[in-house]
Formats: structure tokens, C-alpha cells, sequence
């Protein structure tokens, strides 16, 4: 997933500031005073507010001015007019952080009951649980095939992939031939220590 990050601008205020003698072109000119604020999008959600900020140019020549090259009344001129715009975002455009926040807590919570159902999956397995190992040589699944009072009995994939977001094509019927059998507190053990990452149930 990438994440596409933007910066909209809006243009504040736009005044000339005048009498000013640009060093650059040598005119008793006027300066440019852009003061713009704006916001930050994800995705093209706004997201959060970005600090107010100001360009300075000269109106004759279209040098960029540095607020160090201006005099002291020049200088208090600009500030004054930076202090008198405010940018204020309307509330909605933010409402972007609390769609993304709703989202994230759904997912988490999801996650959380997942865990919590897993851990009931592996104390009292069932008939067709499909474990998600993650071992040495890459992503495999077992099969439940059978379960006992302190054993179960697990078809072992043939096939083994290299990245998780594969597992889900070799979860096949045909893939499962070679049957083996473990302990419970074995199979336990391999949730505890995630080589068993994930278990799947399919809930009648
Ligand atoms: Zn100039």
C-alpha cells in the first residue's frame, strides 16, 4: 500500500508592502507580501494543518526577499501583516483523522478478537482447522484431520511459499496427502512461539 501525501496551499492575503528600495534591481519599489496556510491531505483526505507561511519578493524584479534584508520598519510592516491573517480549517476538513482513527480501531479491535478466538481454536481443536506456518523454509498449512483426547492428526501441505500472501493458493484440498500426528501441548507450544501464525476456522 502506498501512501499518496499532499500539501494544499491557499493564498491568505496578498498585499504590497511600499517603499521598498530592492537591493537587486537598484527601484524604489513595492514588495510582494504572499502569506498562504494550508493543510495536508492522505490520500486526498485532509488531515492536519500546516504551519502559516509567507514568501517576500520584490514587485519590480521578482527577486525572493529575505526577511533579514528588511529594515526595521519594513520588518515590522511584514509581521504585522502575518499576524493578521488567520487560517482557520474548517473542522470537516479534518474529519479525514476521524475516519482514519475509526478505521484503525475497527482493524485493531478485529485483530484483538481474532487472537481471542485463535486461542479457544487451539485448545480444543477441530476437525478441519487450517494452521498458517511460518517455519525455516518459507509459509506452509496444516489440516486437522482428526483429534484426540491429548493428539492431533494433521495433514501437512506439499507445498511450501516463500511469502505469507501466497499461503492462500496452496490451501487445497488436492495439497494435503501426508498425515501427521502431534501432541496438543505440542501444537501449543507452536502457537505460543508463532510458527503456528494464524488459524483459520471455517464458523458453520
Ligand atoms: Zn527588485
Amino acid at each position: 500500500m502506498t501512501f499518496h501525501l499532499d500539501k494544499i496551499f491557499k493564498v491568505l492575503k496578498r498585499v504590497q508592502i511600499d517603499n521598498y528600495s530592492c537591493g537587486s534591481c537598484n527601484k524604489k519599489t513595492n514588495l510582494d507580501l504572499i502569506i498562504k496556510g494550508g493543510y495536508i491531505t492522505l490520500l486526498f483526505i485532509p488531515m492536519l494543518p500546516l504551519k502559516k507561511d509567507y514568501t517576500l519578493t520584490c514587485f519590480n524584479c521578482g527577486k525572493r526577499i529575505k526577511k533579514s534584508d528588511l529594515n526595521y520598519i519594513e520588518k515590522e510592516k511584514v509581521v504585522n501583516e502575518f499576524n493578521s491573517t488567520r487560517y482557520k480549517v474548517p473542522f470537516r476538513h479534518f474529519s479525514g483523522i476521524l475516519i482514519v482513527l475509526t478505521i484503525l480501531g475497527f482493524a485493531i479491535n478485529t485483530g484483538v478478537q481474532m487472537k481471542k478466538k485463535e486461542k479457544e481454536y487451539i485448545l480444543k481443536p477441530n476437525k478441519k482447522d487450517v494452521y498458517l506456518i511460518k517455519n525455516n523454509f518459507g509459509y506452509t498449512t496444516y489440516k486437522v484431520q482428526n483429534v484426540t483426547s491429548d493428539s492431533i492428526f494433521v495433514y501437512k501441505n506439499n507445498f511450501i511459499v516463500d511469502h505469507f500472501s501466497k499461503i492462500k493458493s496452496i490451501d487445497v484440498d488436492t495439497n494435503y496427502k501426508i498425515l501427521q500426528g502431534f501432541k496438543l501441548s505440542e501444537v501449543i507450544k507452536m502457537y505460543n512461539s508463532n510458527i503456528i501464525y494464524e488459524i483459520n476456522r471455517k464458523e458453520p
